[in-house]
Formats: structure tokens, sequence, C-alpha cells
């Protein structure tokens, strides 16, 4: 089959495989260009391991630290008609990067919230590793099936109190234009942050501790994000943000929970990127475009991967005490906040317009991300051959 990528509505719906073989490759290439981590850990589980930040922990962790990895995702396989998602072909060409790296690899394929998932993947550590040294917690999902009702929650991404008019940008076109969110009902964020929120984090957790597969001293890791007050109504003010301060209280909690192996959890906040995730929130790719333009003229941009480098070099494996802010968060999106970053954004974003986006923001790496995500648009890959999905 021929693969051209299919758009609808900020959604890719297919994946390349190759061409995901190939933003794998370059995570690969640029882990291995920094050089190796001392002090890092060997035996890494990574819970939502496929893409975005995730699968740029597992390269990091594999290549930058030598670490027998087992990754926890929830994709699709391609078949005879239709394309797998391009998480399942990032896990592919990753096992085998690791496997030609003499590493040990494995991915278990399903639903992360549930009970089988966890009983699964203590049975694969006791196998693999006997013990883990890091736990990286990096799920975004728009539903969860509670393990022990079995009832669905799904999160939204709204305002909370009252609704919200913003800029935003389709992408595609370039069209800047008004959009509104209503404010989202109790219910709304009681969802949300039942499944964004740190309930299923601590689930794993205590499922690894009880069943004896935390090593002495073992971390554990997940991901947040703050935001810039311009988008704080419908990112850290909004229903996402409830989430996100239940899972950072939890790990405050869990700090205690996991002091019986000497270990600790932390939430380590990033630097806001184009994914699956973040494509669909209102006002971020307006935001984003901006961002990627400012960053680059300060040379301080970054991608997934440049991030959680520095997570595990500069953070979490430096060496003696682990950086942190008043709230106990690792902070890696620090030069995303640096002042003269924000105040650039916050005088572009008034002026921004369909005329100007072009040359005010980077709207051009916008795409170019959101496609290679999808494995589309590397010059690499030969997109008229026909392929095996
Ligand atoms: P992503 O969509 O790229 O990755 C999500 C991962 O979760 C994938 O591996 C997917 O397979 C897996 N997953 C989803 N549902 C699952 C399920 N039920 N069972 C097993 N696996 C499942 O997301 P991302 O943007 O990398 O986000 C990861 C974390 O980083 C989130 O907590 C997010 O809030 C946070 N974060 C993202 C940004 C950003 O700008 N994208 C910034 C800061 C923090």
């Amino acid at each position: 089959m021929v693969i051209k990528p299919m758009i609808r509505n900020n959604i890719c719906m297919n994946a390349h495989p190759d061409g995901c073989a190939a933003y794998v490759a370059r995570e690969v290439a640029y882990v291995r260009s920094r050089g190796k981590i001392s002090n890092g850990p060997k035996r890494v589980l990574v819970i939502g391991s496929s893409t975005g930040y995730g699968l740029s922990s597992r390269i990091t962790a594999a290549f930058g630290c030598d670490a027998g990895t087992i990754g926890v995702a929830f994709e699709r396989e391609g078949s005879e008609k239709r394309t797998g998602t391009a998480g399942y072909y990032n896990t592919l060409a990753f096992e085998a990067e690791a496997k030609s790296a003499g590493l040990v690899a494995e991915s278990i394929n399903g639903d992360a919230f549930s009970h089988a998932m966890k009983e699964e993947v203590v049975g694969r550590i006791k196998k693999l590793f006997g013990q883990v040294d890091l736990v990286v917690y990096s799920l975004a999902s728009a539903v969860r099936t509670d393990p022990d009702t079995g009832e669905m929650y799904r999160s939204v991404l709204k305002p909370t109190g009252k609704g919200y008019t913003t800029k935003s940008i389709d992408p595609m076109t370039g069209e800047v234009k008004e959009v509104t969110a209503e404010a989202a009902s109790e219910e709304e964020i009681r969802h949300t942050v039942k499944v964004m929120g740190g309930e299923d984090w601590d689930l794993w957790m205590k499922s690894l501790l009880s069943a004896g597969v935390l090593a002495q001293g073992a971390v554990t890791v997940a991901y947040s994000y703050i935001g810039p007050d311009l988008m704080a109504s419908i990112y850290r003010a909004g229903t996402i943000g409830k989430a996100k301060e239940d899972l950072e209280e939890k790990a405050i909690r869990l700090t205690d929970t996991l002091k019986a192996v000497g270990g600790k959890a932390y939430v380590s906040v990033n630097k806001a990127l184009v994914t699956r995730s973040s494509a669909v929130i209102p006002a971020v790719p307006l935001y984003l475009a901006l961002l990627f333009k400012v960053m680059k003229e300060k040379n301080v941009h970054e991608d997934c991967i440049q991030q959680i480098y520095r997570l595990f070099s500069e953070r979490l494996y430096a060496g003696g005490q682990v950086p942190v802010d008043d709230k106990g968060r690792i902070r890696i999106d620090d030069w995303e906040f640096r002042s003269d970053v924000q105040s650039e954004i916050s005088r572009l974003w008034p002026e921004a317009s369909t005329g100007n986006i072009g040359s005010i923001g980077d709207l051009e790496k916008y795409r170019t991300d959101f496609l290679q995500m999808h494995g589309f648009g590397f010059d690499s890959v030969d997109y008229e051959k026909d392929v095996q999905p």
C-alpha cells in the first residue's frame, strides 16, 4: 500500500512504518551523540512508552543508560487494509534498534489502567529483571475504565468556573480565529481527574511495591505541564489542570509509600510540544507556533528527546540532590518559562492573525512535527513506495 497522511480535525488517522522508524532512529541518534549518562538506571519500566515523552524516556534509558526496558502502550497494529498507529510502528522500530544494540526490550500492548496489565507487567519484570530501578509514567488518554467498577470515565479539555473564548489556529489551514469553550460541569471535572490524575499511577506503584519488584532506591517520575498565563483558563485552571494538581499531590504521598524501599516519586514539569495529545487542546497549536519561533531565535528550542535527555542527565541522574521547585516538582520547562521567552510571546499573541502567523510564528515547524510524529515528511523515506502496513 502507498501511504499518504489522512488528517481530519487535527488528528492524523494513519501512520507510515518507515517514517516512524526514521523518527525513532533520529531520537536514538540524538542520545548517542550526547553520550552515556553515568549513574543512570539499568532496568526501566515505561508506562505510555510508544509516542511523545514516554517514547523519548524509553530511548534515553536504553541508549543513554544501557538500560533494559519494558514498555506498556495501547496501540492499534497494522492490517492488510489499514495502517497501524504511529505508536505501534515506533515500538517495533525501538525494539529492533534496542535488540541490535544488545539491550533487553519487551513491549506489552494493552490497557494500562486494568488490573490484568499490572499483573502481567509484574510477571514480566520478575522474568526479565527481578526488579526495576525506574518507572516512568507517561500516559495520556481520553478514557479510562475503572478496574474495580468497570465504569468508563472520559476526560474533557474545558475551562472550569466559566466559559472562555480564546484565539486559536487551525494548524493545517493557518486560519487564526476565536474559539469558545463552555465551562465544564462538576461531573466532567471529576471524570477528567479520574482519567488524567494520579490515581492510576498510585495503583501502579502500589502493585509494583507489594509484588516486591521495586529495587532499593527505585525512582518513579510522571509528567505534568503548567503552561503560560495566556492559556491558564484552558490548561492549568481547566479540567486538565485539576487532573495535574491531583497527579502532583499524589507524588508527595507516593514518596511516603516508597519509603519502604528508600524510593522517591517525582513529577517533572515538561515543555509544551506537538504530540497527539496536545494537538487537540484549543489555543495550544497557536501558542506552539509562537513558542517555536521565539525559542529557536534564542537558541533554546528543544523537542521531546532533548527534554528527556536533560531530565535524566541534569536532574534525575546528575548525582546528588535532584533540584525541584517550591512545590517539589522537577522543572524542565525552565527555558519555555524564561522571562524573555514569555514576554516575547505575550507581545506577539494579541497581534497574531491569519495574515502574519507565517512570519511571526513557526507554523511550518508545527506542521512538520505533527506530520513526522506519524512518520510523514522525512526526506529519507520514499513515500511513493508500496509498503506492507
Ligand atoms: P502521547 O499521546 O504522545 O503518549 C501517550 C502514551 O500513552 C502512548 O504511548 C499511548 O499508547 C499510551 N496510552 C494511552 N492510553 C493508554 C492505555 N489505556 N493503556 C496503555 N497505554 C496507553 O502523550 P504525551 O504528550 O507524550 O504525554 C505524556 C505525558 O506528558 C502526559 O501526562 C502529558 O500530560 C505530559 N506532558 C505533555 C506535554 C505536551 O506538550 N505534549 C507537555 C508536558 C507534559
